[in-house]
């Protein structure tokens, strides 16, 4: 017999990750998502029904075939999505596993969710790569049909776990990264000890395709990327 919170359904995996989290990382998928980001990359990972589904052991094993190269780079796992919280139970499991061997845990999260039904889980956390979509509650709310205050709820309550957090945000011209948005990033830095990195990340259209593969509108198809000389400029205001 299956225990449900031993499986858990798994979008994809990838392996030789260099962007989410130090070192050489293996990123896990997972799949679900109750967020509606405009810029969304994988909309395939939304549908909590689909995905494959895994074992703690089988993705354990799986992770376990790229120890040595996430050892020696000082890398580790990262779990993203979809939204990897919603599947609390199942990652708390996994993690317990990985830290019997030792191996450094990421979050890549929107933080969306309330902190009390996964603090159990986030324990085991090391790094946690805390999505801020927007500054502003209308507009994140716009952007994401997400509440901006349940996700500032969360990073004060991280904050507190004396785990690193790096804040990520993704600069889209015109509907975020404006500097007085990216001075209240800044900010949260400032109030939260935590906090030791702040990423922009340059809003682009790979996943529009997949949009349109799963008959979605895609609402961005006009709007353009930003320039690097923008991403220069916001950088150097949350610096
Ligand atoms: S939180 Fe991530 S997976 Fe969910 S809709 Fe937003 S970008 Fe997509």
């Amino acid at each position: 017999m299956i225990i449900l919170e031993t499986v858990g359904r798994i979008h994809s995996f990838e392996t030789c990750g260099t962007v989410d989290g130090p070192g050489i990382r293996v990123v896990i998928f997972m799949q679900g998502c109750y967020l509606r980001c405009k810029y969304c990359h994988n909309p395939d990972t939304w549908n909590m029904n689909n995905g494959n589904i895994y074992t703690v052991e089988e993705t354990l094993s799986e992770i376990l075939k790229y120890e040595v190269f996430m050892k020696k780079s000082g890398g580790g796992v990262t779990i993203s999505g979809g939204e990897p919280l919603l599947q609390a139970k199942f990652l708390e499991k996994l993690f317990i596993e990985l830290k019997k061997k030792n191996i450094n845990i990421a979050i890549d999260t929107s933080g969306n969710i309330d902190y009390n039904r996964v603090k159990d889980t986030i324990q085991y956390v090391d790094l946690f790569l805390l999505d801020i979509k927007s500054m502003y509650s209308e507009n994140h709310f716009e952007l994401t049909k997400a509440k901006l205050e349940l996700t500032l709820k969360f990073l004060e309550n991280i904050d507190k776990l004396n785990k690193v957090i790096w804040l990520r945000h993704v600069f889209i011209p015109g509907i975020t990264g404006s500097e007085d948005e990216l001075i209240r990033i800044k900010n949260l830095k400032k109030n939260y000890k935590s906090i030791t990195k702040i990423e922009i990340l340059p809003f682009h259209k790979i996943g529009e395709y997949k949009w349109e593969e799963m008959g979605y509108e895609y609402t961005l198809k006009e709007q353009r990327e930003p320039t690097a000389k923008e991403i220069k400029i916001a950088n150097e205001i949350i610096k």
